[in-house]
């Protein structure tokens, strides 16, 4: 069974947006929109997470925590940038504090436009993880029974 489609699991980090974002993904929890009930879970522990959302951009204080939450994801992780700030610094992408967006400090696979991102978007960026998470997941299917040993038919006699 195809557990990462049917109930993924998803961290949500605020790298420093000015919580515009933050509320459109708390949407997608309302009864209005409902992820829940398509199996998507929202986790407070990396280690059990599938999917990283984060909303606005990098700075000095967010950049160690954000490498942290990913470092401590299972692989294979899919890391969603939501918003145009966690796109790409945004509005904000010239302050003296701004590192820029997520991209600036671990690998993003997909990008949600918007300020703020709208709950639509941010649902297809899910579902477009998704398809990347198990994607990931049967390339390391493939490179891990490339590298297993070749099982030996005889045991050898001493
Ligand atoms: S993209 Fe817009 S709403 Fe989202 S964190 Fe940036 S400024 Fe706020």
């Amino acid at each position: 069974m195809n557990l990462f489609r049917k109930s993924p699991w998803i961290i949500h980090y605020d790298g420093a947006s000015c919580n515009g974002c933050d509320i459109e993904v708390l949407a997608c929890l309302t009864p209005r929109y409902d992820v829940e009930r398509l199996g998507i879970i929202n986790t407070g522990n990396p280690k059990h997470a599938d999917i990283l959302l984060i909303t606005g951009y990098i700075n000095e204080q967010s950049q160690p925590v954000v490498r942290t939450i990913y470092e401590q994801m299972p692989d294979p992780k899919v890391v969603v940038a939501v918003g145009i700030c966690a796109s790409s610094g945004g509005i904000f992408r010239d302050c003296y504090n701004t590192k820029g967006g997520v991209d600036s400090t671990i690998p993003v696979d997909i990008y949600v436009p918007g300020c703020a991102a709208r709950p639509e978007s941010i649902i297809d960026g899910v579902v477009q993880a998704l398809d990347l998470l198990e994607r990931k997941r049967k390339e390391m299917k493939t490179r891990r029974r490339a590298i297993a040993p070749t099982p030996t038919s005889e045991v050898p006699t001493p």
